[in-house]
Protein backbone atom coordinates (compact mmCIF):
# COMPACT_ATOMS: atom_id res chain seq x y z
CA UNK A 1 0.00 0.00 0.00
CA UNK A 2 1.33 3.35 -0.91
CA UNK A 3 1.54 6.06 1.79
CA UNK A 4 -2.04 7.38 2.94
CA UNK A 5 -1.98 11.44 1.81
CA UNK A 6 -1.85 13.88 4.29
CA UNK A 7 -4.34 13.52 6.65
CA UNK A 8 -7.64 15.78 6.37
CA UNK A 9 -10.38 15.77 8.38
CA UNK A 10 -13.03 13.76 8.18
CA UNK A 11 -14.76 14.10 4.86
CA UNK A 12 -16.90 11.27 4.34
CA UNK A 13 -20.46 13.50 5.08
CA UNK A 14 -19.40 16.05 2.33
CA UNK A 15 -20.93 15.28 -1.16
CA UNK A 16 -18.89 13.70 -4.18
CA UNK A 17 -18.22 15.79 -7.08
CA UNK A 18 -20.15 12.95 -8.72
CA UNK A 19 -23.48 13.54 -6.23
CA UNK A 20 -22.72 17.29 -6.85
CA UNK A 21 -22.91 16.72 -10.60
CA UNK A 22 -26.09 14.76 -10.22
CA UNK A 23 -27.85 17.74 -7.82
CA UNK A 24 -26.78 20.19 -10.46
CA UNK A 25 -28.29 18.18 -13.75
CA UNK A 26 -31.52 17.31 -11.89
CA UNK A 27 -32.03 21.30 -11.45
CA UNK A 28 -34.95 22.49 -13.53
CA UNK A 29 -34.37 24.61 -15.78
CA UNK A 30 -36.47 26.87 -19.14
CA UNK A 31 -34.21 28.00 -21.13
CA UNK A 32 -35.46 31.41 -23.02
CA UNK A 33 -35.13 31.58 -27.36
CA UNK A 34 -35.35 33.90 -29.09
CA UNK A 35 -34.80 34.85 -32.99
CA UNK A 36 -31.10 36.54 -33.96
CA UNK A 37 -29.78 37.54 -37.20
CA UNK A 38 -27.21 34.48 -38.22
CA UNK A 39 -24.57 37.29 -38.09
CA UNK A 40 -25.24 37.56 -34.59
CA UNK A 41 -25.71 34.08 -33.72
CA UNK A 42 -21.76 32.85 -33.03
CA UNK A 43 -21.88 30.67 -29.93
CA UNK A 44 -25.54 30.62 -29.24
CA UNK A 45 -27.52 27.06 -29.45
CA UNK A 46 -30.03 26.47 -32.45
CA UNK A 47 -33.52 26.60 -30.74
CA UNK A 48 -34.52 24.28 -33.70
CA UNK A 49 -33.28 21.58 -36.23
CA UNK A 50 -32.37 23.16 -39.16
CA UNK A 51 -32.54 21.20 -42.99
CA UNK A 52 -31.37 21.76 -46.25
CA UNK A 53 -33.97 24.02 -48.61
CA UNK A 54 -32.35 22.26 -52.13
CA UNK A 55 -30.09 19.69 -52.93
CA UNK A 56 -26.69 20.74 -52.01
CA UNK A 57 -25.04 20.72 -54.55
CA UNK A 58 -28.20 21.90 -56.21
CA UNK A 59 -26.60 20.82 -59.94
CA UNK A 60 -23.63 18.40 -61.44
CA UNK A 61 -21.19 20.67 -60.20
CA UNK A 62 -17.51 20.80 -62.27
CA UNK A 63 -14.69 20.26 -59.79
CA UNK A 64 -12.16 21.01 -61.51
CA UNK A 65 -11.14 24.01 -64.22
CA UNK A 66 -11.48 22.01 -67.47
CA UNK A 67 -13.41 20.67 -70.31
CA UNK A 68 -16.81 19.28 -69.94
CA UNK A 69 -16.62 16.16 -72.06
CA UNK A 70 -18.61 12.90 -73.08
CA UNK A 71 -16.42 10.00 -71.29
CA UNK A 72 -17.22 7.95 -75.03
CA UNK A 73 -15.07 10.34 -76.41
CA UNK A 74 -12.20 9.79 -74.51
CA UNK A 75 -12.34 5.82 -75.43
CA UNK A 76 -8.94 6.58 -77.40
CA UNK A 77 -6.24 8.48 -75.76
CA UNK A 78 -5.25 11.22 -76.77
CA UNK A 79 -8.23 12.68 -78.61
CA UNK A 80 -9.30 15.64 -80.14
CA UNK A 81 -12.58 17.39 -79.53
CA UNK A 82 -13.89 20.44 -80.65
CA UNK A 83 -14.46 23.57 -78.84
CA UNK A 84 -18.25 24.38 -78.52
CA UNK A 85 -18.36 27.43 -75.93
CA UNK A 86 -17.66 27.56 -72.38
CA UNK A 87 -19.56 27.88 -69.06
CA UNK A 88 -18.86 29.67 -66.51
CA UNK A 89 -19.30 29.61 -62.37
CA UNK A 90 -22.66 30.85 -62.15
CA UNK A 91 -24.34 30.40 -65.73
CA UNK A 92 -26.98 28.21 -66.14
CA UNK A 93 -26.63 25.64 -68.84
CA UNK A 94 -29.56 25.26 -71.70
CA UNK A 95 -30.63 22.63 -73.85
CA UNK A 96 -28.33 24.20 -76.44
CA UNK A 97 -25.27 23.57 -74.83
CA UNK A 98 -25.86 19.73 -74.75
CA UNK A 99 -22.52 18.13 -75.97
CA UNK A 100 -22.63 16.71 -79.50
CA UNK A 101 -20.41 13.70 -80.02
CA UNK A 102 -16.76 15.00 -80.42
CA UNK A 103 -17.12 18.29 -78.52
CA UNK A 104 -15.75 19.65 -75.63
CA UNK A 105 -17.35 22.86 -73.56
CA UNK A 106 -15.01 24.99 -71.11
CA UNK A 107 -16.15 24.72 -67.95
CA UNK A 108 -15.08 26.35 -64.50
CA UNK A 109 -14.62 25.13 -60.63
CA UNK A 110 -18.72 25.46 -59.04
CA UNK A 111 -20.22 25.29 -62.73
CA UNK A 112 -22.87 23.19 -63.57
CA UNK A 113 -22.30 20.30 -65.95
CA UNK A 114 -23.72 20.94 -69.51
CA UNK A 115 -26.43 17.91 -71.03
CA UNK A 116 -24.81 14.67 -72.23
CA UNK A 117 -21.30 16.07 -69.94
CA UNK A 118 -20.74 13.13 -67.39
CA UNK A 119 -16.99 13.95 -67.06
CA UNK A 120 -14.51 16.52 -66.63
CA UNK A 121 -11.28 16.65 -67.68
CA UNK A 122 -8.62 19.08 -65.99
CA UNK A 123 -6.73 21.89 -67.94
CA UNK A 124 -3.11 20.46 -67.04
CA UNK A 125 -4.54 17.20 -69.31
CA UNK A 126 -4.89 19.11 -72.25
CA UNK A 127 -3.55 21.03 -75.13
CA UNK A 128 -5.53 23.64 -77.24
CA UNK A 129 -4.96 24.87 -80.90
CA UNK A 130 -7.34 27.43 -81.57
CA UNK A 131 -10.52 25.33 -81.36
CA UNK A 132 -9.03 21.65 -80.82
CA UNK A 133 -8.85 20.73 -77.34
CA UNK A 134 -6.40 17.81 -77.22
CA UNK A 135 -7.17 15.39 -74.15
CA UNK A 136 -3.76 13.74 -73.52
CA UNK A 137 -4.46 11.49 -70.27
CA UNK A 138 -6.89 9.12 -69.97
CA UNK A 139 -9.94 10.29 -66.88
CA UNK A 140 -12.20 7.81 -65.58
CA UNK A 141 -16.19 8.69 -66.49
CA UNK A 142 -17.83 10.84 -63.89
CA UNK A 143 -14.31 12.21 -62.14
CA UNK A 144 -14.31 15.92 -61.21
CA UNK A 145 -17.66 16.09 -60.70
CA UNK A 146 -20.01 16.57 -57.71
CA UNK A 147 -23.23 14.62 -58.41
CA UNK A 148 -26.58 16.96 -57.51
CA UNK A 149 -27.42 16.29 -53.80
CA UNK A 150 -24.01 14.20 -52.80
CA UNK A 151 -23.60 16.62 -49.69
CA UNK A 152 -27.10 16.95 -49.02
CA UNK A 153 -30.44 16.20 -49.69
CA UNK A 154 -33.75 18.78 -50.00
CA UNK A 155 -35.45 18.37 -46.39
CA UNK A 156 -32.23 16.78 -45.15
CA UNK A 157 -31.23 17.58 -41.29
CA UNK A 158 -28.08 19.75 -40.98
CA UNK A 159 -27.94 20.95 -37.82
CA UNK A 160 -30.23 19.60 -34.56
CA UNK A 161 -31.60 21.64 -32.17
CA UNK A 162 -29.51 22.66 -29.15
CA UNK A 163 -25.87 22.43 -31.41
CA UNK A 164 -23.53 25.18 -30.93
CA UNK A 165 -23.38 28.38 -33.93
CA UNK A 166 -19.85 28.25 -34.67
CA UNK A 167 -17.59 28.66 -38.20
CA UNK A 168 -18.38 25.46 -39.64
CA UNK A 169 -22.05 25.69 -38.61
CA UNK A 170 -22.41 28.94 -39.12
CA UNK A 171 -21.25 28.48 -42.73
CA UNK A 172 -24.11 25.94 -42.74
CA UNK A 173 -26.74 27.70 -41.61
CA UNK A 174 -25.59 30.58 -44.19
CA UNK A 175 -25.74 28.05 -47.44
CA UNK A 176 -29.32 27.08 -46.47
CA UNK A 177 -30.14 31.04 -46.31
CA UNK A 178 -31.33 30.80 -42.73
CA UNK A 179 -30.69 34.68 -42.38
CA UNK A 180 -32.69 34.43 -39.13
CA UNK A 181 -32.15 31.67 -36.93
CA UNK A 182 -33.60 30.32 -33.67
CA UNK A 183 -31.87 30.16 -30.66
CA UNK A 184 -31.63 29.78 -27.08
CA UNK A 185 -30.61 33.18 -25.71
CA UNK A 186 -27.64 34.20 -23.87
CA UNK A 187 -27.92 32.97 -19.99
CA UNK A 188 -27.67 36.71 -18.09
CA UNK A 189 -25.52 35.68 -15.46
CA UNK A 190 -24.49 38.09 -12.49
CA UNK A 191 -20.85 38.18 -10.89
CA UNK A 192 -20.30 39.40 -6.88
CA UNK A 193 -17.29 39.08 -4.71
CA UNK A 194 -17.67 39.72 -0.80
CA UNK A 195 -14.86 40.74 0.83
CA UNK A 196 -13.89 44.02 3.51
CA UNK A 197 -10.16 43.18 2.11
CA UNK A 198 -10.92 43.70 -1.98
CA UNK A 199 -10.39 46.73 -3.52
CA UNK A 200 -11.12 47.40 -7.31
CA UNK A 201 -8.35 46.77 -9.89
CA UNK A 202 -7.60 50.47 -10.66
CA UNK A 203 -6.72 51.38 -6.79
CA UNK A 204 -4.06 51.22 -4.95
CA UNK A 205 -4.10 48.56 -2.17
CA UNK A 206 -2.88 49.51 1.34
CA UNK A 207 -0.72 46.81 3.39
CA UNK A 208 -3.89 44.16 4.28
CA UNK A 209 -6.17 44.82 0.42
CA UNK A 210 -6.00 42.91 -2.41
CA UNK A 211 -7.34 43.33 -5.92
CA UNK A 212 -10.28 41.66 -6.83
CA UNK A 213 -9.33 39.04 -9.73
CA UNK A 214 -12.36 36.58 -9.30
CA UNK A 215 -14.95 39.25 -11.13
CA UNK A 216 -12.91 39.73 -14.34
CA UNK A 217 -11.72 36.24 -14.04
CA UNK A 218 -15.76 34.47 -13.55
CA UNK A 219 -16.59 36.92 -16.22
CA UNK A 220 -14.03 35.51 -19.10
CA UNK A 221 -15.01 32.19 -18.12
CA UNK A 222 -19.03 32.62 -18.41
CA UNK A 223 -18.82 34.75 -21.18
CA UNK A 224 -16.83 32.06 -22.86
CA UNK A 225 -19.71 29.53 -21.90
CA UNK A 226 -22.01 31.69 -23.55
CA UNK A 227 -23.26 34.51 -21.02
CA UNK A 228 -24.23 37.66 -20.80
CA UNK A 229 -22.44 39.16 -17.36
CA UNK A 230 -23.31 41.77 -15.29
CA UNK A 231 -20.59 42.73 -12.86
CA UNK A 232 -21.91 43.54 -9.64
CA UNK A 233 -18.67 44.03 -8.12
CA UNK A 234 -17.62 44.06 -4.36
CA UNK A 235 -19.75 43.72 -1.61
CA UNK A 236 -17.81 44.19 1.62
CA UNK A 237 -18.78 41.90 5.02
CA UNK A 238 -21.31 43.56 6.01
CA UNK A 239 -24.61 41.78 6.50
CA UNK A 240 -26.80 44.63 5.64
CA UNK A 241 -25.09 45.29 2.06
CA UNK A 242 -24.37 41.80 1.22
CA UNK A 243 -28.25 41.09 1.30
CA UNK A 244 -28.95 43.86 -0.87
CA UNK A 245 -26.11 43.16 -3.28
CA UNK A 246 -27.42 39.43 -3.16
CA UNK A 247 -30.78 40.26 -3.88
CA UNK A 248 -29.36 42.23 -7.07
CA UNK A 249 -28.17 39.04 -7.90
CA UNK A 250 -30.91 36.82 -7.83
CA UNK A 251 -32.77 38.73 -10.18
CA UNK A 252 -30.43 37.67 -13.29
CA UNK A 253 -30.81 33.63 -14.59
CA UNK A 254 -27.39 32.63 -12.27
CA UNK A 255 -25.71 34.22 -9.88
CA UNK A 256 -22.25 34.03 -9.26
CA UNK A 257 -20.83 34.48 -5.47
CA UNK A 258 -17.47 34.16 -4.43
CA UNK A 259 -15.45 34.71 -0.62
CA UNK A 260 -17.63 34.48 2.69
CA UNK A 261 -18.60 31.14 2.11
CA UNK A 262 -17.19 29.32 4.35
CA UNK A 263 -17.30 29.16 8.48
CA UNK A 264 -15.34 32.66 9.37
CA UNK A 265 -16.64 34.69 11.52
CA UNK A 266 -17.56 37.15 8.38
CA UNK A 267 -18.63 34.28 6.47
CA UNK A 268 -22.56 35.54 6.06
CA UNK A 269 -23.07 34.21 2.72
CA UNK A 270 -24.60 30.93 2.82
CA UNK A 271 -27.01 32.27 5.87
CA UNK A 272 -28.55 35.49 3.89
CA UNK A 273 -28.89 33.15 1.09
CA UNK A 274 -31.18 31.33 3.24
CA UNK A 275 -32.61 34.29 4.26
CA UNK A 276 -33.62 35.29 0.95
CA UNK A 277 -35.54 32.02 0.54
CA UNK A 278 -32.64 30.37 -1.56
CA UNK A 279 -32.76 26.49 -1.55
CA UNK A 280 -29.42 24.99 -0.68
CA UNK A 281 -28.72 22.41 -2.46
CA UNK A 282 -25.43 21.97 -2.18
CA UNK A 283 -23.04 23.29 0.80
CA UNK A 284 -20.53 20.91 1.55
CA UNK A 285 -18.13 18.84 -1.64
CA UNK A 286 -14.93 16.85 -1.49
CA UNK A 287 -13.59 18.97 -4.09
CA UNK A 288 -10.05 20.19 -4.25
CA UNK A 289 -9.54 23.09 -4.72
CA UNK A 290 -12.91 24.30 -3.68
CA UNK A 291 -14.49 23.60 -0.93
CA UNK A 292 -16.80 25.30 0.45
CA UNK A 293 -19.34 25.14 -2.61
CA UNK A 294 -23.09 26.25 -2.28
CA UNK A 295 -25.19 25.72 -5.06
CA UNK A 296 -28.75 26.99 -4.88
CA UNK A 297 -32.63 27.82 -6.62
CA UNK A 298 -34.10 31.01 -5.78
CA UNK A 299 -37.86 31.51 -7.09
CA UNK A 300 -39.37 34.83 -7.45
CA UNK A 301 -36.78 37.07 -8.08
CA UNK A 302 -36.08 36.86 -11.76
CA UNK A 303 -38.54 38.60 -13.93
CA UNK A 304 -37.13 37.17 -17.64
CA UNK A 305 -37.53 33.49 -16.36
CA UNK A 306 -41.05 31.85 -17.39
CA UNK A 307 -43.85 32.80 -14.85
CA UNK A 308 -44.71 31.41 -12.22
CA UNK A 309 -41.79 30.60 -11.23
CA UNK A 310 -39.09 32.94 -12.09
CA UNK A 311 -36.26 30.56 -11.11
CA UNK A 312 -32.71 31.56 -10.61
CA UNK A 313 -30.21 30.01 -9.49
CA UNK A 314 -26.70 30.56 -7.45
CA UNK A 315 -23.48 29.27 -7.11
CA UNK A 316 -21.44 30.56 -4.55
CA UNK A 317 -17.67 29.91 -4.43
CA UNK A 318 -14.48 29.87 -2.59
CA UNK A 319 -12.55 33.70 -2.51
CA UNK A 320 -9.80 32.06 -4.01
CA UNK A 321 -9.38 32.50 -7.46
CA UNK A 322 -7.86 28.94 -8.31
CA UNK A 323 -11.06 26.66 -6.44
CA UNK A 324 -13.53 29.42 -8.45
CA UNK A 325 -11.95 28.79 -11.72
CA UNK A 326 -11.89 24.50 -11.19
CA UNK A 327 -15.46 24.58 -9.89
CA UNK A 328 -16.65 26.92 -12.37
CA UNK A 329 -15.10 24.85 -14.52
CA UNK A 330 -15.95 21.27 -13.58
CA UNK A 331 -19.86 22.22 -11.81
CA UNK A 332 -21.27 25.63 -12.92
CA UNK A 333 -20.77 24.91 -16.42
CA UNK A 334 -22.93 22.37 -16.47
CA UNK A 335 -25.87 24.75 -15.52
CA UNK A 336 -24.89 26.81 -17.59
CA UNK A 337 -24.49 24.86 -20.70
CA UNK A 338 -28.47 23.58 -20.11
CA UNK A 339 -29.65 27.55 -19.52
CA UNK A 340 -28.14 27.84 -23.27
CA UNK A 341 -30.37 24.76 -24.25
CA UNK A 342 -26.50 22.40 -24.66
CA UNK A 343 -26.38 19.17 -22.48
CA UNK A 344 -23.52 18.83 -20.61
CA UNK A 345 -20.19 17.12 -20.76
CA UNK A 346 -17.29 16.29 -18.96
CA UNK A 347 -14.56 17.58 -21.83
CA UNK A 348 -12.72 14.57 -20.58
CA UNK A 349 -9.37 13.46 -22.29
CA UNK A 350 -7.18 11.28 -21.18
CA UNK A 351 -2.98 11.69 -22.05
CA UNK A 352 0.32 10.02 -20.49
CA UNK A 353 1.22 11.03 -17.49
CA UNK A 354 5.22 13.06 -17.67
CA UNK A 355 6.44 12.24 -14.31
CA UNK A 356 4.80 11.19 -11.33
CA UNK A 357 2.10 11.95 -8.45
CA UNK A 358 1.99 11.21 -5.05
CA UNK A 359 -1.37 9.65 -3.68
CA UNK A 360 -4.28 11.83 -3.67
CA UNK A 361 -6.23 12.49 -0.44
CA UNK A 362 -9.80 12.03 -0.22
CA UNK A 363 -11.11 15.01 -2.37
CA UNK A 364 -11.42 14.81 -5.76
CA UNK A 365 -8.55 17.25 -7.06
CA UNK A 366 -8.32 19.25 -10.05
CA UNK A 367 -4.50 20.31 -10.48
CA UNK A 368 -3.02 23.00 -12.82
CA UNK A 369 -1.51 21.08 -15.74
CA UNK A 370 0.11 21.41 -19.33
CA UNK A 371 -0.48 19.24 -21.91
CA UNK A 372 2.19 18.57 -24.64
CA UNK A 373 1.89 16.49 -27.60
CA UNK A 374 3.83 14.19 -25.01
CA UNK A 375 1.90 13.87 -22.31
CA UNK A 376 0.68 15.97 -19.15
CA UNK A 377 3.25 17.45 -17.20
CA UNK A 378 1.27 18.20 -13.63
CA UNK A 379 2.45 21.84 -12.26
CA UNK A 380 3.83 22.49 -8.87
CA UNK A 381 0.37 22.93 -6.40
CA UNK A 382 0.76 25.85 -4.54
CA UNK A 383 -2.37 26.13 -3.42
CA UNK A 384 -5.78 27.61 -4.78
CA UNK A 385 -4.48 31.23 -4.22
CA UNK A 386 -2.00 30.75 -6.97
CA UNK A 387 -3.24 31.94 -10.51
CA UNK A 388 0.25 32.61 -11.45
CA UNK A 389 1.03 29.26 -11.49
CA UNK A 390 -3.10 28.48 -13.26
CA UNK A 391 -1.88 31.30 -15.86
CA UNK A 392 0.45 28.52 -17.32
CA UNK A 393 -2.04 25.87 -17.53
CA UNK A 394 -3.56 24.46 -20.48
CA UNK A 395 -5.32 21.86 -18.71
CA UNK A 396 -6.66 20.68 -15.31
CA UNK A 397 -5.30 17.03 -13.90
CA UNK A 398 -8.26 15.04 -12.53
CA UNK A 399 -7.03 13.43 -9.79
CA UNK A 400 -10.08 10.74 -8.01
CA UNK A 401 -10.49 10.52 -4.84
CA UNK A 402 -7.74 8.84 -3.01
CA UNK A 403 -6.27 7.84 -6.18
CA UNK A 404 -3.34 5.83 -5.67
CA UNK A 405 0.39 7.66 -6.53
CA UNK A 406 1.00 7.51 -10.38
CA UNK A 407 4.28 7.05 -12.45
CA UNK A 408 4.98 8.46 -15.85
CA UNK A 409 3.00 6.62 -18.23
CA UNK A 410 0.00 5.95 -16.62
CA UNK A 411 -2.81 7.24 -18.59
CA UNK A 412 -4.64 10.52 -16.49
CA UNK A 413 -7.57 12.04 -17.00
CA UNK A 414 -7.42 16.01 -18.03
CA UNK A 415 -9.83 18.68 -19.02
CA UNK A 416 -8.77 21.73 -21.61
CA UNK A 417 -9.18 25.03 -19.98
P1 LIG B 1 -12.94 33.76 1.68
O1 LIG B 1 -13.55 32.65 0.85
O2 LIG B 1 -13.76 34.99 1.73
O3 LIG B 1 -12.53 33.26 3.02
O4 LIG B 1 -11.62 34.15 0.90
C1 LIG B 1 -10.60 33.19 0.70
C2 LIG B 1 -9.36 33.86 0.12
O5 LIG B 1 -9.63 34.31 -1.20
C3 LIG B 1 -8.89 35.06 0.89
O6 LIG B 1 -7.48 35.07 0.90
C4 LIG B 1 -9.45 36.22 0.09
O7 LIG B 1 -8.70 37.39 0.28
C5 LIG B 1 -9.35 35.71 -1.32
N1 LIG B 1 -10.34 36.34 -2.19
C6 LIG B 1 -11.66 36.46 -1.88
N2 LIG B 1 -12.30 37.09 -2.88
C7 LIG B 1 -11.36 37.38 -3.82
C8 LIG B 1 -11.40 38.06 -5.08
N3 LIG B 1 -12.54 38.56 -5.54
N4 LIG B 1 -10.26 38.20 -5.77
C9 LIG B 1 -9.11 37.67 -5.29
N5 LIG B 1 -9.01 37.03 -4.11
C10 LIG B 1 -10.12 36.89 -3.37
MG1 LIG C 1 -13.74 36.71 2.85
Amino acid sequence: MPDPAPTEPDVSRLLSVAEAIAIIDAAPVHPLTTTVPLSDAQGLRLAADLTADRDYPPFDKALMDGYAVRSQDLAQIPADLRLAGEIPAGYSPTPDDALDPGEALAIMTGAPLPPNADTVVPIEDTERQDEVIRILQPTQKARNIAPQGADARNGQPLLSKGTALQAAQLAVAASIGAARVPVFDHPRVAVLTTGDELIPIDQTPGPAQIRNSNNLMLAALLRKLGCTVNDLGTAPDDPETLRYALAAGLQHDCLFVTGGMSMGAYDFVPRILQELRVDLRITKLRIKPGKPFLFGIAEGYNQSSPAPTLLSYVFGLPGNPVSTFACTIRLASRLITRLSGGVPNDNFLTAPLLSSLPPNGPREFYQPATLTPQGVHPLTWKGSADIYTLATANALLVRPENDPAREPGAMVTIILI
